[in-house]
């Protein structure tokens, strides 16, 4: 009698794949490699059993066990079924997003010779290279380097073939193309050693670079002797400029920081490169230390620090009441912005520890938020360990193990970290619950504040979800009494909301007679907060120059090559500007791609072309103008890059050296300036008019984020809202902050019109790069939507997507509502069983339950 294992791959494929236990006997949860389709694969194993599988075709073994024990603890196999069912996500794939482990496995590509590239080898030069060839000689001549190199049949590494002839990544791709080579995946055990690379300086002459920088010619030599340059070779000022850098932090830095300060001083990365060939800087690979970055409190105290007023007092009460009981208990957690709900969850942290639980917090992006990470450390120390997207695999992996050893018992991180590895967790805290960066956009689509409240309930804990402003479906949840409903409806200290007030952009156009970016009364107060030495913060929520290009001859958008997205326009950076940015250029925010900016209309050749919209870089532009003494600061995904630009920023915010800072929505996120007074808000409304039924709570959740950056110190704050639509309902009640009355009216609609959370929806994509395809496929399901007769369940489309074409990929989509999920699920897969019987492939198909963005 043979023993089987079932393992779950990380591919698109809703099912699990057998194979023969051969010598160790894995255990659930463990890794494996196994072979599949030609490749080695990792996954992991969900079933171990002697049910001799009924196939003809042969199983294959097992190659190697990597885990004595279960990698993954029990509850977090259980939680990750949930989502394979609760997603219809192919478990393989679930599994891949919960174990950060990658680094130890990494997949490298290997190449053999094919049919095609035998024939070229043996029939010779004429046949085997088109005469239209562009390769130069050189490069034919690698190219059969290559061929008789892999002659024999078996597979070589890409390193074996570069080092063997030459060949780079390029050239072997291109003869891949050609068909003369196949590529294959092949995954490899690595050992996870942190290691990073470190410039260091050479030559001990060279402590002081400087001084032949500002000189020209002389050089200090260590004991302060003056040497010529006849010991230092003529440098340009490129190369100086990195051997100061260097010189400067004691002649040793971190490649990756180096880098960046590299590019931000416009220095090419090439030098390096050159003064590594001199002799000058050499890399060395040392063990890397786990790097926190931060900034100090500033003289404020931290979170931990305070003495909790009557409000905090209450809602910890209720939360620790909740765990000295033990058991699932959800808690909604509304308190306004101010109303130090940090300082609740560091001291619920606190008392899970006592009582030797351990305690994970969810952030929305830890980015952006540094201060929360260094509050963290300031009352946790050693007991922390981080997770998040800006670590390296590596780092991902040691924070991991920590975790799994229960080494760190605190555990802050962004969305995946709600499959930390916890032992004996007894609290989650999700913050900002209501953020979309939850929300994974990729399979598996899981909702990160949902997974945390199914995983509380696993680990029979307590889950606190807390925000300003809580998403529709959290509140309806207190609502029906799921969710126990804690409120702090005061800020700390007896500190005011800010007043708002609304500028009516419509009257500011009539009044003046043109466009401008900033009202006259917006542009006033501005002067007056920054004349009582206050701060200032706008939001302008869309980065770039101009958002659209227009022509005004034929009225054409100039849209992306790849997408149905206008391009966005950005100006060439000013010399002074602090961060080195590509040239003046036209942009697609959603793939990436670049064009120069044309002087001509592509389509009618006219010259008359309108650069329409603000961004963030023409506010800044502007404010310079209107402002030529204030302090400019702008914080955008242009701005904000590296790990460490956002802390440099904020740090620069904290100490005043910045007094006016324009942005996009990162403005509005948890940042706690003391200084800022005034807040004011640009065009935030555009998005009351995206087809998307979320977009009332949106502009209401941002403009009240935003609204609550002013007036958190001793004065008090003021909010200006330009918008077109002052009679809208979510921009009156941000104006009054009146959540509740916002949420009333909200629920409502909603209700009325069977969306979330009267209902539960799903999108489902279909995507090709063939239109032909895509509109088939779309016709093809929306005739089985049809003759299934579905009750249960409303099917709109099918449709073209809001954006019908991303990144060269057509889509066209349904939405399904139903009033039960177990008819939504039933129904998602059932139509995909009908999907692969009329050969749609599964990764042609995005299924997203509870999606957060429709386009
Ligand atoms: P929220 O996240 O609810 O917007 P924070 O947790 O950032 O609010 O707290 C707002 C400010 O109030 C912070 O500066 C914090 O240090 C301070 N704070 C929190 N609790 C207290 C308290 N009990 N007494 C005084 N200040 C407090
Ligand atoms: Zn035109
Ligand atoms: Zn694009």
């Amino acid at each position: 009698m043979g023993l089987y294992c079932d393992v779950a791959l990380p591919l698109p494929l809703d099912q699990t794949f057998t194979y023969a236990v051969n010598g160790v006997v894995p255990v659930v949860g463990a890794r494996v490699l196994v072979p599949f389709s030609g490749q080695k694969l990792m996954g992991v194993v969900v079933r171990v059993h002697e049910d001799a599988p009924v196939e003809e075709f042969e199983i294959k073994p097992v190659q190697q066990v990597l885990d004595e024990v279960a990698l993954l603890p029990d509850e977090l196999m259980k939680l990750a079924e949930w989502i394979a069912s609760y997603y219809v996500a192919p478990l393989g794939e679930v599994l891949r997003g919960m174990l950060p482990l990658a680094a130890e496995v990494k997949r490298h590509f290997s190449y053999r010779i094919a049919e095609a590239g035998r024939r070229v080898l043996y029939e010779g030069a004429e046949k085997g290279s088109s005469r239209r060839s562009k390769l130069t000689a050189e490069e034919q001549n690698r190219e059969y380097a290559v061929l008789n190199y892999l002659e024999s049949g078996e597979q070589a590494k890409m390193s074996a073939l570069r080092s063997a002839t030459g060949a780079n990544k390029g050239l072997l791709e291109g003869m891949v193309r050609k068909k003369w080579l196949v590529r294959e995946a092949v995954a490899e055990e690595r050992d996870a050693r942190r290691l990073e690379k470190v410039a260091v300086l050479m030559g001990s002459q060279l402590s002081d670079v400087s001084s032949q920088r500002e000189s020209g010619d002389l050089l200090r030599t260590e004991n302060g002797e003056l040497t010529t340059q006849a010991r230092l070779p003529r440098l340009n000022e490129n190369q100086l400029a990195v051997m100061a850098e260097l010189a400067a932090v004691g002649g040793r830095m971190r490649m990756g920081d180096l880098r960046i300060t590299l590019t931000r001083a416009g220095v090419p990365l090439s030098t390096l490169g050159t003064l590594m060939k001199r002799g000058l800087v050499g890399i060395e690979e040392v063990a890397e230390k786990f790097h926190l970055g931060g900034i100090s409190a500033r003289g404020k105290k931290h979170a931990h620090e305070h003495a909790l007023n009557e409000a905090q007092m209450e809602a910890l009460g209720t939360i620790a009441a909740a765990m000295d009981k033990g058991g699932f208990r959800p808690h909604l957690l509304y308190g306004i912005t101010g109303s130090g709900k940090t300082t609740v969850y560091f001291a619920a942290m606190r008392r899970a520890l006592d009582a030797g639980k351990s305690a994970l917090l969810l952030v929305p992006e830890i980015g952006l938020t540094p201060a929360m990470a260094v509050q963290m450390y300031a009352a946790f120390e050693g007991e922390v360990a981080m997770l998040h997207s800006q670590l390296t695999p590596d780092e991902r992996a040691e924070q991991w193990h920590r975790t799994r050893r229960g080494e760190a018992r605190i555990v802050v991180g962004t969305r995946s970290a709600v499959f930390a590895p916890m032992v004996n967790l007894g609290l989650i805290i999700v913050d900002e619950e209501h953020d979309s960066s939850y929300k994974q956009e990729e399979t598996p689509r899981y909702h990160g504040r949902d997974v945390a409240v199914m995983r509380a309930k696993l680990n029979e804990a307590v889950v606190v979800l807390g925000s300003a402003t809580p998403s529709l479906e959290s509140w309806a949840n207190a609502d029906k009494g799921r969710y126990a409903r804690v409120e702090m409806r005061e800020r700390v200290m007896e500190r005011p909301l800010p007043v708002v007030e609304l500028v009516d952009m419509r009257a500011e156009f009539r009044e003046t007679g043109q466009e401008q970016i900033f009202s006259r009364k917006l542009i006033e107060e501005t002067q007056l907060t920054l004349d009582r030495g206050e701060q200032v913060i706008l939001l302008l929520n869309r980065r770039g120059y101009s958002t659209v290009v227009m022509c005004r001859s034929c009225g054409e958008k100039i849209e992306c090559e790849n997408c149905a997205i206008s391009m966005t326009y950005h100006k060439k950076v000013s010399d002074n500007d602090a961060i080195a940015q590509p040239g003046q250029r036209l942009e697609c925010h959603y793939c990436g791609f670049r064009r120069a900016v044309p002087k001509v209309c592509p389509k009618c050749e006219s010259e008359h072309l309108y650069f329409l919209g603000a961004g963030s870089q023409q506010g800044e532009e502007r404010l310079q103008e209107l402002f030529p003494a204030a302090r400019i600061g702008r914080m955008d995904r242009d701005t904000v890059r590296g790990r460490s630009d956002m802390e440099r920023l904020l740090a620069r915010l904290h100490g005043g050296e910045i007094n006016l800072l324009v942005g996009t929505q990162m403005i509005a996120k948890g940042h706690d300036i003391h200084g800022v007074t005034l807040v004011g808000v640009v065009g935030a409304d555009f998005q009351l008019g995206l087809p998307d039924f979320r977009a009332a709570e949106r502009v209401f959740q941002l403009l009240t984020q935003v609204s609550g950056r002013a007036g958190r110190g001793d004065l008090p704050g003021k909010v200006l809202v330009q918008t077109y639509h002052p009679d809208h309902y979510a921009i009156q009640f941000a104006a009054t902050h009146d959540y509740p009355g916002f949420v009333a009216k909200e629920m409502n609609y909603r209700r009325w019109m069977h969306y979330p959370p009267f209902a539960v929806l799903a999108n489902v994509l279909i995507q090709s790069e063939k239109l032909e395809e895509a509109t088939a496929w779309a016709g093809t399901l929306g005739r089985w939507f049809q003759l299934a007769r579905l009750d249960k369940v409303r099917v709109l489309g099918p449709a073209a997507a809001p954006i019908v074409r991303l990144k060269r990929i057509y889509r066209f989509h349904f939405v399904l509502k139903a009033e039960r999920r177990q008819a939504l699920g039933s129904t998602l897969r059932a139509m995909l069983a009908y999907a692969e019987t009329q050969g749609i492939a599964r990764r042609n198909l995005v299924v997203d339950v509870d999606a957060v963005h429709l386009m």
